[in-house]
């Protein structure tokens, strides 16, 4: 399969160039040539199977001429080393826990996957050089990358996060790791940090170095994440409750709905989706007006999500024509305020028991009361309510247990590299790496 750009002004890609480069030469962000249709006969059975079962046919629709077909089946089976289920929230209602990988954020998926990828096409070619990976991170993607590459042989990470502006945990998830990750501390927003990022990628006296991009851009990362929309199908109709299915994600850079939607393409029976906010609610007004206004992000309690102009969003307008009405035929949106996530965490717990995440939260809104009669619904929670314990223990009013795994993050030292908000200050750091 090929890859072309959403700018179209780019030449057609392979896998391997589209992984390592991340970003087409025209700006523009990879898409698959064609999304491949599964068979009916798939969807029929889809509820007999495994994730991982489902995972690879998936991949085996994706990626078959690209990647040989053990070595993407066992870097599929590596990725999915956890599981995502579906936990019943309300009777119509079903959580996705997408946080039970190493991170406890749904991005372990797209990041394992993408760090597997990477050293494989790295292993199968004649060039030697270090691939440096920069991310910039408003959270979770920095702590995802780190992890999902640590150790990997061959490749440097750059972890770019806005100082102050990460809770202390997500902070501890990529400063304490060491080896081939180093954490850069911007002085400046979120924003500021991708558009370094995006300025590397376009400066040609850095062309010597091999950088990548392991940002929601990348299609190692984005395309994986389809896997689980098509594992809480199957699950969603174990429970006799696939019939008219909402899909609700909460959206930052909107790489996870992207992935949901080509889900969709691939055949996925989804009725509709809903796309969750919080107060940075540019594509909420897309939405609603049919004008894109991108603006600066501002801080809110789902901080994952707090992106001004999702970078992801040209894929979306691709997937829809560019037309405004099939998008919005498809996809409704929601915005939550701070006071919002907050009642809505309460809420859910007080009346159903389950124990919600700030993003969570906002997808909760996104369909609670909002389903047709026939709809049922599943939410992403892309993160562990124990990632964000003060914001979520002080709305619910109980104690939130911190898994293990959480914890000994919190008892590494951290260590980052302090970085201006200027580009001139990154292209030195750059220029002094190998
Ligand atoms: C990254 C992230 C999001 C937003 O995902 P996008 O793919 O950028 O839209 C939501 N929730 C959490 C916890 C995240 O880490």
């Amino acid at each position: 399969m090929m890859y072309h750009s959403t700018n179209g002004k780019a030449p057609l890609a392979s896998l391997e160039k589209a992984v390592v480069r991340g970003l087409a030469e025209d700006r523009g962000l990879y898409m698959p040539e064609q999304i491949p249709v599964l068979p009916d006969d798939f969807y029929a059975h889809i509820q007999t199977l495994t994730f991982q079962e489902i995972a690879c046919t998936v991949a085996d629709a994706l990626f078959r001429g690209d990647v040989r077909a053990k070595e993407l089946h066992r870097i599929v089976k590596e990725t999915l080393s956890f599981d995502c289920p579906v936990v019943p929230v309300t009777r119509s209602i079903g959580a996705l826990e997408l946080f039970h990988g190493p991170t406890l954020a749904f991005k372990d998926v797209g990041a394992r996957f993408m760090a597997r990828l990477l050293s494989y096409f790295t292993r199968a070619s004649q060039d030697r050089r270090t691939i440096h990976v920069l991310v910039a991170t408003s959270g979770d993607t920095g702590s995802a990358v780190a992890n999902g590459f640590l150790g990997v042989e061959g490749v440097q990470v750059h972890v770019l996060y806005p100082k102050g502006k990460v809770s202390p945990i997500q902070e501890s998830q990529f400063t304490t790791l060491g080896q081939n990750i180093t954490a850069l501390a911007v002085d400046g927003t979120f924003d500021d940090c991708q558009a370094l990022v995006k300025n590397a990628f376009m400066d040609p006296d850095l062309e010597r170095l091999r950088l990548t991009s392991a940002n929601s851009i990348n299609v190692a990362r984005l395309l994986p994440q389809s896997f689980y929309y098509f594992h809480a199908y199957a699950q969603m109709k174990r429970l006799g409750l696939a019939e008219q299915l909402v899909i609700c994600v909460p959206s930052g850079n909107f790489g996870n709905l992207c992935a949901a939607l080509i889900a969709k393409r691939m055949g996925l029976p989804v009725k509709r989706f809903v796309a969750a906010n919080n107060a940075n609610d540019v594509f909420f007004q897309y939405l609603n007006t049919g004008a894109y206004a991108p603006r600066p992000s501002i801080p809110t309690l789902a901080n994952a999500m707090d992106v001004g102009d999702p970078s992801n969003f040209a894929r979306i307008l691709e997937l829809y024509g560019h037309d405004w009405e099939t998008l919005t035929a498809d996809i409704s949106g929601c915005r939550s305020s701070d006071l919002e996530i907050r009642n809505a965490i309460a809420d859910c717990h007080r009346q159903y028991g389950y124990l919600l995440d700030p993003h969570g939260a906002c997808a909760f809104r996104g369909v609670y009361h909002k389903l047709a009669p026939g709809e049922s619904a599943v939410i992403c929670e892309t993160a562990h309510p124990a990632k964000f314990k003060d914001i979520v223990e002080d709305a619910a009013g109980v104690r939130v247990r911190v898994p293990e795994r959480l914890a000994a993050f919190m008892r590494g030292l951290k260590q980052s590299v302090p970085m201006g908000s200027d580009y001139a200050s990154f292209k030195f750091y750059l220029s002094q790496l190998k």
